[in-house]
């Protein structure tokens, strides 16, 4: 596959735009693989990915029912940031961020990583005491945050109101090198270097069963046929507990849909990502103008990939109290995508009951981030059977009690 380069574009430029490569290969099922992951996100297409790069294993297909990247990766609002409290998230999450720096490099795509700073609102005395607290944790863990005040606040967000009539601004956890990346080409990215590397990438190809012998995997049932591995990732974030039942065993996660919405295209007002957790909101501007605006999830589990009226006039409405230049805005569209609950808001990558099945899952409202990091530990899971990124996000550990409470500490975990 040719390299893309400024000379790549420059000799395009002169002949029309004729010479590109498709970005990846069309490909159809063969009988076997060494391992398949089911599910092209951006999670999936990582763990393949890192399983050709850092372990040489390119014999992979990477299964997905629609289209790659049409799932949560393609839906989501980009935030990227990783400052978590407790220790195994903040090791993914920031291993994740500083792979965030160089994958256009590593990936020769440019999936515009904007590293333009992430603040999380302290607008109650009790988020004040959090954050502070999640600053001192994340000094600890070597990631960069700091708690600032609100002058700061209105220095980097001058289109904020600080004095809010119910929720003044307190201060922010402030993350400087975190920021936001384009969804779909952190997908495609993957998709073409795991291309590159002679992986199949099978789209419109649905796994509609998981076969197994003796307790072990032997491949997997589809809309294509039946395709034989000796190593199945399930990497489909909203479906894992669908996959888990094919493969006879229950996962402790909850489906429900989270919404966004966007406005109509802006002059550029907004730097920064700013998240307001107490009103429930977060806020960034796009490279277009749109202001990207994400909600909560819905109150019920569910599997509609839709936006609803109530969660826009919810949403904004108590992101007026603290943007009040949001109330001229028009509202251009909204959508929404099934995310995985876990009960203590942290993920699962894990081997599973049946051997040589291993599952990434449990990302929820806040994946979008940790993809690099993920496919990172699923592949070296896969490889060797045991990760030190993924060792505390074992599946049993809520057999044993062994939670890794980000729910308290991240109050929306985007
Ligand atoms: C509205 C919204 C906003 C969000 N905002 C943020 C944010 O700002 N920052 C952040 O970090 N995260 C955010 N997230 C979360 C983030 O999008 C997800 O955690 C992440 O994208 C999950 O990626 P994935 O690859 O695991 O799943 P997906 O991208 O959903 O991929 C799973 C794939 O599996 C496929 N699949 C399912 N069943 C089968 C089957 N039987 N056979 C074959 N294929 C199958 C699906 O079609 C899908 O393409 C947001 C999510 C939503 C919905």
């Amino acid at each position: 596959m040719k390299r893309y380069s400024v000379f790549a574009v420059a000799r395009e430029a002169l002949r029309n735009h004729q010479g590109w490569d498709r970005a990846w290969a069309k490909a159809d099922p063969k009988p076997r693989y060494d391992a398949i992951v089911v599910g092209a996100g951006g999670h999936g297409l990582a763990s393949a990915y890192y399983l050709g790069r850092n372990h040489g294993i390119t014999n992979v297909a990477v299964i997905e029912k629609g289209w790659l990247g049409g799932g949560n990766t393609g839906r989501n609002t980009t935030i990227i940031r990783s400052n978590y409290l407790q220790d195994p998230s903040a090791a993914i999450y920031e291993k994740s961020r500083s792979l965030y720096e160089t994958l256009s490099q590593d990936l020769n795509y440019n999936i515009m990583f904007s590293p333009r700073g992430v603040m999380m609102l302290a607008q109650t005395q009790h988020e004040v005491r959090g954050y502070l607290r999640t600053a001192h944790a994340n000094a600890l863990q070597g990631v960069a945050t700091e708690f600032i005040g609100p002058e700061r606040v209105k220095e980097l967000v001058p289109i904020i109101d600080t004095n809010g009539p119910r929720y003044p601004v307190l201060g922010a956890l402030w993350q400087p090198r975190a920021g936001t990346a384009r969804h779909d080409a952190v997908a495609w990215g993957y998709a073409r270097a795991c291309s590159a590397m002679g992986m199949d990438i099978i789209q419109n190809c649905e796994v509609t069963g998981i076969r197994r012998e003796g307790g072990k995997v032997t491949g997997v049932e589809t809309t294509k046929g039946a395709i034989g591995c000796d190593r199945l990732g399930i990497v489909v974030a909203g479906h894992s507990s669908q996959l888990a039942d094919m493969a006879g065993f229950r996962l402790p996660i909850e489906s429900v849909a989270l919404q966004a919405l966007v406005s109509e295209p802006i002059k550029p007002c907004m730097d920064v990502v700013v998240m307001a957790n107490t009103v429930h909101g977060y806020l960034s501007q796009s490279d277009k103008g749109e202001m990207v605006i994400g909600g909560g999830t819905d109150g019920f589990n569910n599997y509609t990939q839709r936006g609803s009226w109530h969660h826009i006039e919810e949403t904004v409405r108590a992101l007026v109290e603290t943007f009040p230049m949001l109330s001229r805005l028009k509202m251009l569209r909204q959508w929404g995508g099934i995310v995985d609950m876990t009960g203590d808001r942290s993920p699962i990558i894990s081997k599973t009951p049946v051997e040589g099945v291993f599952v990434n899952c449990g990302w929820g409202t806040g994946g979008f981030k940790a993809i690099p990091g993920s496919g990172w530990a699923m592949a070296e899971l896969m490889a060797k059977g045991a990760s030190p990124l993924a060792e505390e996000f074992s599946m049993f550990r809520f057999r044993e009690g062994k939670f890794i409470d980000e729910s308290v500490a991240a109050g929306v975990a985007h």
